[in-house]
């Protein structure tokens, strides 16, 4: 047998045995302070400006609930116990829910206070009461329509996008994040050639492809006045009422721009206005920060900085599973996937075994 045959069998039998092994032990052999999960939005329809994520149904998502409601703990909590004020049970469990959809008010919310089980609800706050439109909403009513053309008019509204010979001047999306969104994405788009071109063409763009973005929805959804037909984001009040029922909110934005993009002062900028209008809407003393997509790479001293000198933002939030980092990032696990099964059961426990097998919930190199 080849050599690095062997080594990469090895290396999947190692893998497999980590995953294997039980939460409680690693509970006791790697302890967190706290286990961050993150959830987007809760449903039981199909949500046709939702098709970059997946969703738990309300069953899926309450299992989720009542199996992790013993270890719950607030964002106060976490907070004081980082800044070494109070104590807190090692491996508690924060709920939280990022991008402010409507379905965090009218189906989140009424089942974590059925089980009186604390949360903090990141919002973009450009988005609430849909004053302005998450570009990815666009994105997936566009992938809604790719599913239903045909092949010619599919070939008419690419040829109309994008121009050929491409012009240079002209901005594209990336190739590779157009792939990995289209592998991902809840759409059933056309084997054919052109229609995959299409979607993948569309899905290679960001936030500040906005442009192309608007001009496909143009071109695929004619009949349709603007933007989708039914509300997306929370309204101001429903995020007031979330606030004086005693849950957290926190900024996720005033957009969801990666804010990998900016430098120091514009990072700053960003992160202290949107928490500073979260402070007005919420009359919270401090505010918490998720970052859009991950805080991946944002050097931690220019973010210690930022918060020493805005101390009403006291722990930011990233998505890197059970990772290791500063004492003021909090890790959070993407808990959206429903069970495979498709059934009611919880799979938080899986969720939760995937990620402390990766090296990086209790490895750290030293530097
Ligand atoms: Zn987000």
């Amino acid at each position: 047998m080849p050599h690095e045959s062997l080594e990469h069998l090895v290396k999947r039998a190692v893998v497999e045995a980590l995953r294997g092994i039980p939460v409680p032990v690693w509970e006791r052999i790697a302890p967190k302070d706290v286990i961050g999960l993150v959830y987007h939005t809760v449903s039981d329809d199909d949500l046709p400006h939702l098709k970059l994520y997946d969703y738990k149904n309300r069953a899926q998502f309450e299992s989720d609930v009542v199996h992790a409601r013993g270890n719950a703990v607030g964002y106060d909590d976490v907070a004081n116990h980082r800044h070494r004020w109070t104590r807190m049970p090692a491996n508690s469990v924060l709920f939280t829910f990022d991008d402010g959809l409507t379905e965090c008010f009218h189906v989140i919310r009424p089942i974590l206070r059925r089980h009186s089980v604390p949360a903090i609800f990141f919002v973009n706050t450009n988005f609430l009461d849909d004053r302005e439109t998450f570009f990815e909403t666009t994105l997936s009513l566009c992938l809604g329509r790719i599913e239903t053309i045909d092949e010619k008019r599919a070939e008419d509204i690419l040829a109309a996008l994008v121009p050929n010979p491409v012009d240079p001047t002209r901005p594209t999306g990336s190739a590779e994040l157009g792939r990995n969104r289209l592998r991902d994405a809840r759409a059933r788009i056309p084997p054919s050639h052109v229609h995959q071109r299409l979607a993948l063409w569309l899905l290679g763009f960001e936030e500040d492809g906005r442009g192309e973005i608007d001009q496909a929805w143009k071109l695929l959804g004619p009949d349709v006045a603007a933007g989708p037909s039914r509300r997306t984001c929370m309204t101001t009040a429903e995020v007031k009422q979330l606030a004086a029922e005693g849950f957290v909110i926190g900024s996720h934005g005033e957009t969801h721009l990666p804010m990998q993009r900016l430098d120091a002062r514009a990072l700053e900028e960003r992160i202290v206005s949107s928490c500073e209008t979260v402070r007005g809407l919420s009359g919270q003393k401090r505010v918490p920060f998720a970052f859009p997509y991950t805080g991946l790479g944002i050097d931690r001293g220019i973010l210690a900085d930022i918060l020493r000198r805005n101390p009403f933002i006291d722990l930011l939030f990233d998505t890197q599973d059970l990772t290791r980092d500063a004492e003021f990032m909090v890790h959070r696990i993407c808990a959206d996937r429903p069970p495979v099964d498709g059934g009611g059961a919880t799979n938080l426990p899986l969720l939760m075994r995937t990620a402390w097998s990766r090296r990086s919930a209790w490895y750290r190199a030293r530097k």
